[in-house]
């Protein structure tokens, strides 16, 4: 059989036509691909997780994207139910605090600024008013989600897109220990089969290369068609079974370890997480509803394991609930993430520092074009390729993403942002901030995750300022302009005002149950 024409299945199947499919690994990934494989394709295939409660999860991963929300929906989970169960809270987007500058502070907001005025983004005509020497306002003023986070706001968006109430979005921030748990008594209600054990073997078609079984220690076997890697860093099956290589990109992102450390929540209920920059990275905070977490994510060529710990203990804002724990990692991915039979979902394909919340992202991602391209008998080469384009894609614009972050600043005040603000940066993204200084445009794409307003507010919000912007924001007069603005920005001010606070929300919709 040559690699071209990979077969999946060996005649055997699940003995009722549908594909046997094996999941390594049940943390996050694993029990998120179980619940999704389990409720949409129940006629296409039947799904066998191995997970080893000794080995554990990685158990961070607290904060998310708003896409999770379409992903809970397809699994038929209500929002009130999962919100209980991991303690969450709502997300509308993350501060970034001391990036640009010691001090400074702004909103990657999960929402539009300004109402938009057709072809052309709202960010042209207030660029044009600050070129022009008006004291305009700062751009967060005109977000709704910005506006709403700054005073703990929460409300679910409207549904009429003419209204300023639908221009935002929202995620969820939960337990990460909780959330794996939560799926997998939904997976297992829809069918799904589990094993406890160890995997210490795979077993492999001599001629295809496909991956025929997994070995656990007590010498089970469990046989497949379609194997998925979630087994999480160590990646069991495509990176140590089928040797995929990795690329490394730790020169242009350098953290490579993380220190966690939950505290009490001694602070507001903030409907946002916070990534505040430190010496050697940054920390983020995320409030639940039960703790806050916290954790600092840092470069051990800049600063020391202990240093670290002590660093992030003295920064909490709220008294310690365990002593920090240490992860390692390493940025970059699998060159492909499905191989033959193997696909891999998760910390198994690669990893992108949590700066922007974007893993259990790609997570989903994964398992939706795992959905869509579903092999019938057989994998059709073009299927996975296509599989393979999309997930790259992904990583390398959420990559060049989160490189901007950490290139675009001012700051020389340690060894770790001299390094990586006179760092060389991708092509990708040095041609994309070239754009965007010339004259205030965000390079388009049809796929992917971070659109135009996310971008905008990092380049703003880190003092990377056009020098132009789109001509056609020259048309209206300034007087009008500024008139509209201001009305704009209290019509803002007055919806954020008349909501909820955040805690309230939650309180009334979604705390946790007493005896959960
Ligand atoms: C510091 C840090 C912060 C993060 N923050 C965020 C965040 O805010 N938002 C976000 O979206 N993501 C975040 N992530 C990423 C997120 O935690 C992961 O993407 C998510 O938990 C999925 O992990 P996983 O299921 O792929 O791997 P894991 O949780 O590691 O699960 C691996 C599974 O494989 C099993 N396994 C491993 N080896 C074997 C074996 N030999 N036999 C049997 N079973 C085995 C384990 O028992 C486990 O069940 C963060 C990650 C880190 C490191």
């Amino acid at each position: 059989m040559s690699g071209e024409d990979l077969r999946v299945s060996y005649g055997e199947g699940s003995g009722d036509g549908r594909l046997r499919v094996v999941i390594v690994g049940g943390g996050t990934s694993g029990w998120m691909c179980a619940a999704a494989l389990a409720r949409l394709l129940p006629t296409r295939c039947a799904v066998h997780l191995v997970e080893s409660e000794a080995i554990g999860i990685v158990g961070v991963g607290e904060a998310t994207l708003p896409h999770i929300r379409a992903f809970n929906e397809r699994l038929g989970i209500r929002e009130a139910d999962f919100m209980s169960w991991t303690r969450g809270t709502f997300k509308l987007g993350i501060e970034f605090r001391d990036w640009g500058r010691i001090g400074d502070s702004y909103i990657h907001p999960f929402g539009t600024f300004g109402r938009g005025q057709g072809e052309i983004d709202f960010h042209h005509y207030w660029m044009r008013m600050r070129e022009a020497g008006h004291a305009v306002p700062p751009l967060e003023r005109f977000s709704l989600a910005c506006t709403m986070a700054r005073e703990n706001r929460f409300a679910l968006p409207g549904t009429d897109p003419r209204r300023l109430s639908a221009t935002f979005g929202y995620a969820y921030q939960f337990d990460a220990v909780l959330f794996a748990p939560y799926l997998r008594r939904l997976a297992e209600g829809l069918g799904a089969q589990r094993s406890e054990g160890r995997v210490v073997g795979v077993d492999r078609d001599g001629q295809s290369g496909d991956i025929r079984a997994v070995v656990l220690d007590d010498g089970r076997r469990i046989e497949g068609d379609l194997f998925v890697d979630c087994s999480g860093f160590r990646s069991l099956l495509l990176g140590e079974a089928l040797g995929e290589p990795f690329q490394d990109w730790s020169r242009w992102l350098p953290a490579d370890r993380a220190a966690a450390m939950p505290c009490r929540t001694a602070t507001a209920l903030t409907p946002y997480t916070s990534a505040i920059a430190m010496p050697a990275g940054w920390r983020w905070r995320i409030p639940l509803q039960h703790r806050t977490g916290n954790g600092y994510v840092y470069s051990s060529a800049f600063v020391s394991d202990d240093e670290a710990a002590g660093a992030l203990a003295r920064s909490v804002e709220g008294e310690a609930m365990a002593e920090p724990r240490l992860l390692r990692f390493r940025a970059g991915r699998r060159e492909r993430s499905w191989v033959n039979n193997c696909i891999a979902i998760g910390l198994a394909s690669g990893f992108l520092e949590p700066l922007e919340s974007t893993s259990i992202y790609l997570v989903q991602q994964a398992i939706t074009a795992l959905l869509e391209l579903f092999p019938e008998r057989r994998v059709a080469p073009s299927d996975r390729d296509e599989f393979n384009r999309i997930i790259d894609l992904e990583y390398d614009r959420i990559r060049d993403f989160l490189i901007l972050h950490y290139h675009a600043t001012e700051r020389d005040d340690s060894a770790f942002w001299n390094y990586v603000r006179t760092m060389t940066i991708p092509d990708s993204l040095a041609e994309k901030m070239e754009l965007w200084r010339r004259r205030g445009r965000i390079v388009k794409y049809r796929e992917g995750v971070f659109l135009d307003a996310s971008w905008v507010a990092v380049y703003c919000g880190q003092r990377v300022l056009p020098h132009g912007h789109d001509p056609r924001a020259d048309l209206p007069a300034a007087d009008s302009l500024l008139r509209g603005m201001a009305a704009l920005e209290a019509e803002v001010a007055d919806t954020a005002a008349a909501m909820p606070d955040h805690l309230a929300y939650i309180a009334r919709h979604c705390a946790q149950a007493a005896a959960a």
